[in-house]
This record gives structure tokens, C-alpha cells and sequence, in this order.
């Protein structure tokens, strides 16, 4: 395809990038991929690997849709560190105004071909005897899964690299685009699609896209079989989540195959220092025992955080960056880039090779217009 020596350089591997490469050399295109820190060692590391379909609005819908189908169809290709489970999401409904919202995401859902259930009181608390008495209900969505994500990068690097991709691992890149990319050590990488993947520190490469670091918290336990069967999300969390002013903490509890639980979430801007911030934990922890009294009980072996690249449209960023005809990005993925890693690939490389997508894509593309949620 290119005169010059790789068809695509990527700058980030994390699931993302790992995920444009990985789809790259399936696709036959030479791919070179750099990191400055280890595969999936950024926001990939710190995430909840939570692959879930989400209806904020019918782009954001498409996206996960598509990526979760993709990650169904990977499944059985998948080794079992990835610990790929398709325990199903309960969005928990505290009072009658989530009780309405769970029969909006059911008919938004039902109509789309996405299968769920709305759930009473007494099923929810059958299905999961440790949250509290007195919730109203929530929606089952079965087909959602939850899996490792470091694993699931590293799985996806390493197949790229048994179809021809090249890896280089710990070298920082300090300039790309115009066709190279340009390592701390002066080395130039010549291809002519050059592809921004490095999530939340993608604005350090590429000045002027809108992505802000939104820091969060996570807490993994130590392990109780049983105690949480799916992942259980608060319906709260969609109101927390589109919160782009304050700092915000949710119900999310997550059962992982060992029998741990992850904990979380928070949500914050403006927090640059990847320190815990105790009061923010505590709220959180707070939040999760509000829904599941028994957690005060368990014990929790460590806490970390990490940083979403967030959008002010709550959209990613998926295709060629204006002036410069051999750059692309594929960052801005927020919380929801371990779901969309496998569409985000798919999107990026059908742009590249010409092919034609099998979903909208312009609400993804760096060109677009934003009208909603802008950050402040
Ligand atoms: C607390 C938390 C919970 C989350 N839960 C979920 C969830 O349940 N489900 C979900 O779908 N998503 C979730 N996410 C979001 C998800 O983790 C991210 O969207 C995703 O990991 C982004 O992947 P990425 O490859 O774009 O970025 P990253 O994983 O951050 O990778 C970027 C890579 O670029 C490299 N890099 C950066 N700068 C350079 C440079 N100059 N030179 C070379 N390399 C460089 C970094 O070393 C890094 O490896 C969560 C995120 C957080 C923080």
C-alpha cells in the first residue's frame, strides 16, 4: 500500500490500539505499534472490563451493539485469563423515577433486538439476595459480559503480532503525524497512516482535541463465590455519569471469575495526581453498601485509579484529524472503550482501507460538530 515502511503506525497500546492492530494485520496492512510503558498498562490496566450496550443516545447505542457482537463472535477464541463472562447487567432501580427508566431501556432495548427483562422486587432480590430490601426493581440485560482487560489487550497484541505486526514496547513517542512517527530517542518511523491511540494523553501528541482527563476509582475484594451473581449497576449512575461540573460516585459492583468483587465507580474532573483520594473512595464505598448492606463485611485488598479520556459529546473520536492526511485518532473513549475497543478498530481500518462500514460512522469522526454535554 505505502512506499514508506509500515502501511499504519500506532502510538498506544492499550485495548484500543492493541485492538487497530490487532485488526490492521488481519486486514493484510504492514502495522508497527508503540508504547511507552507495557501493553495495556494505562486506562486498560485501571479499568472494569464491563463490555456492556448503552442507550445515551442511538450513536453510542450503534457503537457498543457493534462491539459487543464482535467480542461474542471473538469468544471462543479468547484464553481463559481473559476471563470472558457473560454474567448479564442488572441496572438497579431505587424508586419509581428508575422504575420508569427501567421500562424506557426495556422498549429502547426490545425494539433494537437487544434482549431484556424488566425485573419486580422479589425477582431482583432472588437473583441477588445481598443487595437491600426495599429497591423497586431493574432491568436485566443478559447478553452483557464482563472480562480482564489487560489480558484481553495482551491477547489482542499478541495475535496482531502472529500475523506480521511489530511491537515495540517502552519507547516513548514525542511527535507523530506527516507520515512518521518520531521516538524520544530520534528515531523517525516512516508509514503513511499514522494512528493517535493514546487514550487520555492523546491531547499531548495532537493539540486541540477535546479530551479531558475524568479520573475513577476501583476496588477489588477479596473473594466471596456467590455473593454478587451479575453486574449490578445503579440506575443513579446514568445521572452521575452525564454530570460533566462535579465529582460523582455510583453503585457498581461487578463479580469477577475468581469469586472477587470490583467496586466502584467515581467519576472526577479536573483530578490530574493518580493518588487514592480517600474521601472520594469512602463516598463510594458508602454509595455500594447503601445498595448491598453485607459488603461493610467483606474485605477489600486494594484500591487504584485511573483516568477515562472523556469527550464533551460522550462520543470517541474514531478516524482522520483535520490538516494532516496521514493522522488518525482513535481515543476519547471514556468509560466505555474496553466495550467499544473491537468497533473502534473496525471503524478505524474500514476508513483506511476504503471499506465500507457496517455501521453510521459520522458521529464518531474528529470533523463532527458537538452540540451536547460540552465540557465546561
Ligand atoms: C475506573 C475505570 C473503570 C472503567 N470501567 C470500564 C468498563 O467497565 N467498561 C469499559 O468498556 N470501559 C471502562 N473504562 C474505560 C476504559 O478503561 C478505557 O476507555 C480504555 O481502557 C481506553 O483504552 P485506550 O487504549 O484508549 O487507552 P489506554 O489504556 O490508556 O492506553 C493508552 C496507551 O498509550 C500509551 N502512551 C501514552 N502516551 C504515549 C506516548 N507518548 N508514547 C508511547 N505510548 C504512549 C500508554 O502507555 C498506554 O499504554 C473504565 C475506566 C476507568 C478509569
Amino acid at each position: 500500500m505505502s512506499k514508506a515502511g509500515y502501511d499504519v503506525a500506532i502510538v498506544g497500546a492499550g485495548i484500543v490500539g492493541a485492538a487497530c492492530a490487532d485488526e490492521c494485520a488481519r486486514r493484510g496492512l504492514r502495522v508497527v505499534i508503540v508504547d511507552q510503558d507495557s501493553a495495556g498498562s494505562g486506562a486498560t490496566a485501571a479499568g472494569m472490563g464491563h463490555i456492556v450496550v448503552m442507550d445515551d443516545s442511538d450513536a453510542q447505542f450503534a457503537l457498543t451493539r457493534y462491539s459487543q457482537t464482535l467480542w461474542q463472535q471473538l469468544r471462543s477464541d479468547l484464553p481463559d485469563n481473559v476471563e470472558y463472562e457473560e454474567c448479564g447487567t442488572i441496572w438497579v432501580a431505587g424508586d419509581e423515577e428508575e422504575m420508569q427508566e427501567v421500562w424506557r431501556k426495556h422498549e429502547y432495548y426490545s425494539t433494537r433486538n437487544v434482549r431484556a427483562r424488566v425485573l419486580d422486587e422479589p425477582t431482583l432480590r432472588n437473583l441477588e439476595p445481598n443487595l437491600r430490601e426495599g429497591l423497586k426493581g431493574g432491568l436485566l440485560v443478559p447478553e452483557d459480559a464482563v472480562l480482564y482487560p489487560p489480558c484481553a489487550a495482551h491477547f489482542l497484541l499478541e495475535r496482531a503480532q502472529r500475523s506480521g505486526a511489530t511491537f515495540h514496547v517502552g519507547r516513548a513517542v514525542t511527535r507523530l503525524g506527516e507520515g512518521r512517527v518520531e521516538l524520544s530517542d530520534g528515531e523517525q518511523i516512516p508509514a503513511e497512516f499514522v494512528v493517535n491511540a493514546t487514550g487520555a494523553l492523546a491531547p499531548g501528541l495532537t493539540p486541540g482535541i477535546e479530551v479531558k482527563k475524568r479520573k475513577g476509582h476501583l476496588v477489588i475484594t477479596d473473594r466471596y463465590k456467590g455473593f454478587v451473581r451479575h453486574q449490578l449497576v445503579e440506575l443513579g449512575y446514568l445521572k452521575s455519569a452525564h454530570s460533566v461540573t462535579t465529582d460523582s460516585v455510583a453503585f457498581n459492583v461487578q463479580p469477577r471469575r475468581t469469586g472477587q468483587l470490583l467496586i466502584g465507580s467515581s467519576r472526577q474532573f479536573g483530578a490530574e495526581h493518580n493518588e487514592v483520594d480517600h474521601e472520594i473512595l469512602a463516598r463510594m464505598l458508602k454509595r455500594a453498601q447503601e445498595y448491598m448492606p453485607a459488603l461493610a463485611t467483606v474485605s477489600a485488598l486494594r484500591a487504584w485509579t485511573g483516568f477515562r479520556a472523556a469527550t464533551p459529546d460522550k462520543l470517541p473520536l474514531i478516524g482522520p484529524w483535520s490538516g494532516d492526511k496521514s493522522l488518525l485518532l482513535a481515543t476519547g473513549h471514556e468509560g466505555l472503550g474496553i466495550t467499544t475497543s473491537l468497533g473502534t478498530a473496525r471503524i478505524l481500518v474500514d476508513q483506511i482501507t476504503g471499506a465500507k462500514p457496517q455501521i453510521p460512522i459520522d458521529p464518531y469522526l474528529p470533523s463532527r460538530r458537538v452540540h451536547e454535554h460540552a465540557h465546561v
